[in-house]
């Protein structure tokens, strides 16, 4: 078989640099794009002189015409400080980035996958998460442009699917943290691990009760390329991510533990519209592609931690 050309957007942020090395060891050619808005070149300078690696600086909102075989379409910013700090960019990003990708795919009949979000489900009145769940999303709050970006970028795919029959594929993650994650992008996991080496208090907000269900980037990464290569009729949506949940006041406590840290921790305000719980339910993902998570929460947390202490 030819080399196969895969376009990644968002290619030099967390997930897609961990994704364009995984690409790479397999053989692939990559081409990734991205604008450097949450993402930098930095992420995948190890990357620069390999042969089967470019990477181009391009804002999905304006067009791109390249010749590829697979698009995953990661480009968006991902934390709530980032994504909210310009939220009509967001939307365009999600919504106009997307018409882009799936006319590019379109006219070199390329696979095109999504990285959707659990965020589609809103504040989940059900619970846990599974796909055939339809989500209550607030349309007018601070999250909509990511949330409602993704559910209108989710409608542009299905949409390509039955008007012109193209290959896509519709990945929801759940919230995913290792290595390589900005350590001031304001999400939980850099948040406390940062606050912790530094022997600073853990900034809870709200009591800590609320919920999340956190995936190791390795085991990610291989259900997106699972989903790639799975066949034309696996469109999804499907769900990735890990489905052990724990209360943001026991990963604090957690990740004290782990460091090895003095922190205490300060309770403050919870941000508006914050989801209450979140899991998902990966029956699909296990059924579909043969994809369980396989990296325990202390084992990808102390790797993750080690990443933090020496960056
Ligand atoms: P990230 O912010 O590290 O990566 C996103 C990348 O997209 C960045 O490099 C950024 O510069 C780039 N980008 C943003 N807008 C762009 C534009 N208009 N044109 C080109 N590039 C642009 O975030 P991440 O955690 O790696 O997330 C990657 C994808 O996965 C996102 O689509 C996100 O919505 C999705 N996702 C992530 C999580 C998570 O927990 N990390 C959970 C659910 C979904
Ligand atoms: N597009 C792109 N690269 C391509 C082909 C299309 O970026 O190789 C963009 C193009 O600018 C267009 C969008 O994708 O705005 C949607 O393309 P499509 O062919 O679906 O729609 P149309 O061009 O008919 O509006
Ligand atoms: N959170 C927190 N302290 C922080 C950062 C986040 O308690 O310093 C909470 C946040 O309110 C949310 C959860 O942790 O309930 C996960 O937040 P994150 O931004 O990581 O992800 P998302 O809300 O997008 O799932």
């Amino acid at each position: 078989m030819a080399t196969r050309r895969v376009l990644v957007t968002g290619g030099a942020g967390f997930i897609g640099a961990h994704l364009c090395r995984a690409l790479l060891e397999r053989g692939d050619e990559v081409l990734a794009v991205d604008n450097f808005y949450s993402g930098a070149r930095s992420n995948v300078a190890d990357l620069l002189g390999h042969p089967r690696f470019e990477l181009q600086r391009h804002d999905v909102t304006f067009p791109l015409y390249v010749e590829t075989d697979e698009i995953y379409h990661l480009a968006c910013p991902a934390s709530p400080i980032f994504y909210q700090r310009d939220p009509v960019q967001t939307t365009k990003t999600s919504v106009v980035g997307s018409i882009n990708m799936l006319g590019l795919a379109k006219r070199v009949k390329a696979k095109v996958l999504l990285s959707s979000t659990s965020e589609v489900y809103g504040d989940p009145t059900v619970h846990p998460q599974e796909e055939s769940y339809w989500g209550n999303v607030n349309p007018i709050g601070t999250r909509s442009c990511y949330d409602e970006g993704k559910r209108c970028a989710e409608t542009l795919f299905f949409d390509y699917r039955r008007q012109h029959d193209l290959p896509i594929k519709v990945a929801r993650i759940f919230n995913t943290y290792g290595p390589g994650m900005r350590p001031d992008d304001g999400r939980v996991v850099s948040n406390f691990i940062m606050q912790a080496l530094r022997g600073e208090a853990l900034t809870v907000y709200g009591t800590g009760e609320q919920t999340r269900s956190f995936c190791f980037v390795s085991d990610l990464v291989d259900g997106l390329i699972r989903l790639m290569d799975s066949p034309h009729e696996v469109t999804g949506p499907i769900n990735l991510g890990n489905p052990r949940e724990f209360t943001m006041l026991e990963i604090a406590e957690r990740i004290i533990a782990l460091v090895g840290s003095s922190s205490t921790i300060d309770f403050l305000t919870l941000p508006s519209d914050d989801p209450r719980q979140r899991r998902p339910v990966i029956d699909k993902a296990r059924d579909v592609l043969g994809w369980v998570p396989t990296v325990e929460f202390d084992e990808g947390m102390t790797h993750t931690v080690e990443y933090f202490r020496t960056t």
